[in-house]
């Protein structure tokens, strides 16, 4: 097995990560997090939002509907340009995204140049391809009481699409936050949210997902100080990815996005790239979207974007500089990072090396021996005591010692604490250290 598939497999196991409906047979591109995933998951959603929004005086918080009246996507370019490249294979009618199957082409490849790369299909081997089609990968619904056999012009009239960004529901309401807090630039507004792709292909776990979960800011600037902002914002991303996440510099790498790439709304973007398991992927991407969305938002919607500066009572519109994240991929650069097997006096282990602000639990608790009754009821009351104080802390008596801790390696938990029958003489408790295995005796009070 290469390390993903140890990761996956240790995800099923200990209760991270399950297939979505796994059931009734799962469903593509679908992932649920069991206990451990959803702790693991909240928690690295918590630092950020305490670094972006709760640390910073000039970032408010929104949390917009998944449902958007569709006018939104008019404007912001989705239902024209929001397509990957489809290729269909004439022979086994299987369907790819034609920059994935091929190399050194774009998202913005022809028919010609893809035929000129000479792909075989990945599913029969053959070379008979159709044309390059946009396929859009919006998610389309109905809203309100439509029937199945109602007029398609009725029908359409319904349509709506689930989200595909989390932007627009914080670009929708820039103007009531400007009307109801008056903020200086620059500001930002955040959000965390779900957003919707109809991979035509999903795949590398919950890499490239259909329902996928967004850390997104939109900064509002001064358009002749968006480079300054620009870099200010490439600053605190590598710093929260570093220094709150657990990842290795050396893992992460920026890249900067040639034109001929960049989203259409984009003049910079700094893409960051981290190396998973199965290579380097985007972990992120900060992007420079000038006055594109409120402009657009303007026109479409008739209602002024414009921002007055109260110091010298210039009108204009701000632009935009936008670093967003997914959390799925931040949630895989991290575990993957913290995935390590050791050795620990001749015997291998897995390891889960989480910083105690990212672990599912800070504690396990657990009596020496399970049939003590005086020793179980001193371990009950430390483990109160240390719920109370840190929140998410667990319980386990199960099997011998050893076998504790190698499962409690094996999920993250920083501290092991064992109730022995000196803690009943003299209140002491022995705290096992998760990365050196090393024991310490401290009193109960120390905790
Ligand atoms: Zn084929």
């Amino acid at each position: 097995m290469n390390k993903l598939e140890d990761i996956v497999s240790l995800c099923k196991r200990r209760g991270f990560i399950f297939p979505g409906s796994d059931i009734y047979g799962g469903m593509a591109g679908t992932w649920d997090y069991g206990p451990l995933g959803v702790s693991l998951k909240r928690n690295i959603m918590n630092e950020w939002w305490n670094y972006f929004v709760e640390n910073r005086d000039e970032v408010y918080g929104i949390d917009a509907a998944i449902l958007m009246n569709p006018r939104t996507w008019e404007a912001s370019g989705h239902t024209a340009t929001f397509a990957d490249p489809l290729v269909e294979c004439k022979e086994c009618k299987s369907r790819f995204r034609a920059d994935k199957i091929a190399d050194g082409i774009s998202e913005a490849v022809t028919t010609e140049e893809f035929l000129a790369t000479h792909t075989k299909c990945p599913v029969c081997g053959k070379e008979n391809w159709g044309p390059i089609r946009k396929f859009n990968m919006m998610f389309t619904t109905h809203v309100g009481a439509v029937l199945p056999d109602d007029e398609a012009e009725i029908a359409n009239k319904n349509i709506a699409y689930l989200r595909p960004e989390t932007a627009q529901g914080i670009f929708v309401n820039y103007k009531n936050v400007l009307d109801t807090f008056y903020p200086n630039l620059p500001f930002g507004l955040a959000q965390q949210g779900k957003a919707f792709r109809n991979e035509i292909s999903p795949r590398d776990f919950i890499l490239r997902d259909r329902e996928c979960s967004q850390m997104e800011i939109e900064y509002f600037v001064k358009p002749d100080t968006w480079e300054e902002n620009f870099e200010e914002m490439r600053k605190l991303q590598r710093d929260f990815l570093e220094n709150h996440m657990g990842l290795n510099s050396d893992n992460l790498h920026e890249y900067e996005v040639p034109e001929k790439d960049r989203a259409h709304y984009s003049r910079r973007t700094v893409d960051f790239m981290f190396d998973y398991p199965n290579g380097e992927e985007e972990l992120m991407g900060l992007a420079y979207r000038t006055d594109f969305d409120l402009v657009n938002i303007q026109r479409e919607s008739g209602k002024s974007m414009e921002y007055r500066d109260k110091n010298t009572g210039e009108v204009f519109i701000p632009h935009i500089i936008e670093p967003s994240i997914g959390v799925e991929r931040l949630f895989l650069a991290v575990i993957s990072t913290a995935y390590i097997e050791d050795e620990i006096n001749g015997e291998k282990r897995t390891v889960l090396k989480l910083s105690e602000n990212l672990a599912p639990y800070k504690f396990c608790v657990s009596p020496l021996l399970k049939n003590k009754p005086e020793l179980v009821a001193k371990a009950k009351e430390v483990y109160q005591l240390l719920r109370a104080k840190y929140g998410n802390v667990t319980w386990d008596d199960s099997g011998n010692i050893g076998k504790r801790y190698r499962k409690q390696d094996e999920i993250g938990t920083p501290k092991c604490v064992v109730i022995d029958f000196d803690t009943l003489e003299n209140d002491t408790v022995t705290i096992r250290d998760r990365d050196t295995t090393d024991q310490i005796r401290v009193s109960i009070k120390e905790l």
